[in-house]
């Protein structure tokens, strides 16, 4: 394992984090004041992303992205992480790789908009009564008249206001096995306007303001065959081969972030005079910054190594959901320390770091809480000694 940037990463490195600096900071206030991102400027943001090769650049060559290796494309992920989520995450939009699942005529529908920038997707599994336990959906998806019928409803569903359909789980069957009955999920792609299908205001959120989560009702929405995303039965198995990589995705837009507050609070340190003295000098807070820069170091490389061996093939489900679960802890550790170096200056919204503070909590809740990562890792470990 090369532990160097290749010309090319680096370069990536460089072109994402100037656009960030440049066409993102510069409306982070009025996105964290407003809670509210302007359709005016997605439009204006998305077409200078798309222009400077950054827009959808998570997908392949052949569809039309830039064809990153796993590595290349994290590095990419921790740059843009920097920004304010609503911002980066509209207007310098990431497809879902769930969509390359498609059959010819879903990719024309679906993934093709979405990578040109005319579509944006938005995927949704979690209900009301389940959570971590996605297994115990309750909404359905039944056979009636040669269609499917969908009943029940979905919440925090992100990015559902502005998406143009979504992808959602269903509850379609059961099946018997030796653990009792097991419900079989379908994946459907539903577009806005059907008949039966409502998208709701969901909750006020302390993270990623201007970034929003909605419900989703459906009401004996009708669809057609062509609407099944896969194999019928078989959503799960989807989700799992296209899905693994977005533990690795939260794990470093974490990294991101994290590098950020880091550098405020090392120059923090090394400007502000107490006691006569740079408070860097202090025991107090020089041991903090070490240790902030240790553990960061160590969330980068279990990212790194997981991407490494995603391209290699070699990846387990513990490798991604340790990444995912110290970048996202490492993240909150940071977050809090830089606000304590900077004394009360540190809450004061002048500064990114109370937002950075704040957005860090979703991070250890969605795409799996610390507890189910920490459950992946260790079920791993007994599974190898027959636990
Ligand atoms: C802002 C936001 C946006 C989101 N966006 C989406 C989206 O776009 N699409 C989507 O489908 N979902 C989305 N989610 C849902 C997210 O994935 C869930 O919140 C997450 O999976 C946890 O589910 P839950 O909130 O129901 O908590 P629960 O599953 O009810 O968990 C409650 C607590 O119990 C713990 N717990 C549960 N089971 C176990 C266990 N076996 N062992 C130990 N502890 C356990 C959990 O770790 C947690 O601490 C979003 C959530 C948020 C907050």
């Amino acid at each position: 394992m090369d532990f160097g940037l290749t010309e090319e990463q680096r370069m990536i490195v460089e072109t994402t984090r100037a656009f960030v600096e440049n066409e993102l900071y510069p409306h982070e206030a009025e996105v964290e004041r407003t809670g509210h991102l302007r359709m005016d400027l997605i439009r204006e943001l998305q077409a200078k992303a798309i222009e400077a090769g950054l827009y959808a650049a998570n997908m392949p060559e052949e569809v039309g992205g830039a064809g990153l290796d796993t590595l290349s494309w994290l590095l990419y992920e921790r740059e843009l992480g920097r920004a304010n989520y609503a911002l980066h995450w509209t207007c310098v939009a990431r497809p879902s790789n769930i969509l390359l699942a498609g059959s010819a005529e879903q990719r024309e529908k679906y993934l093709f908009p979405c990578i040109r920038g005319e579509k944006w997707d938005c995927l949704a599994m979690t209900e009301p009564g389940a959570g971590s336990d996605l297994r115990g959906m309750t909404a359905s998806a039944k056979r009636e008249g040669g269609d499917w019928v969908l009943n029940g409803t979905k919440h925090f569903i992100s990015h559902a206001d502005l998406a143009d359909f979504v992808i959602v789980f269903m509850a379609s069957g059961e099946e018997d096995t030796p653990r009792g009955k097991k419900k079989l999920i379908t994946a459907f792609f539903v577009d806005k306007g059907t008949p039966g299908f409502t998208v709701r205001d969901g909750y006020r959120n302390v993270s990623h303001r201007g970034y929003t989560n909605s419900v989703l009702e459906f009401d004996n929405c009708r669809l057609p065959d062509a609407a099944v995303l896969g194999e019928v039965h078989k959503g799960f198995e989807v989700a799992n081969t296209w899905l693994g990589a977005t533990r690795l995705q939260v794990a470093s837009t974490c990294l991101g972030r994290a590098d950020r507050a880091l550098q405020h609070a090392i120059s923090y340190a090394a400007e502000r005079k107490q006691f006569g003295q740079q408070i860097g000098k202090f025991q107090g807070i020089s041991f903090k910054l070490a240790d902030m820069a240790m553990e960061l170091k160590a969330a980068e490389l279990l990212t790194r190594e997981a991407a490494w061996k995603f391209d290699q093939g070699s990846v387990t489900e513990a490798d991604m959901s340790m990444a995912k679960l110290k970048a996202t802890e490492v993240l909150a550790m940071i977050a809090d320390e830089a606000i304590q170096i900077h004394g009360g200056m540190g809450l004061m919204d002048e500064l990114p770091l109370e937002r950075i503070w704040r957005d860090a909590r979703v991070e250890r809740i969605w795409e799996g809480t610390s507890e189910i990562q920490r459950h992946i890792i260790s079920r791993e470990l007994l599974r190898a000694v027959g636990g």
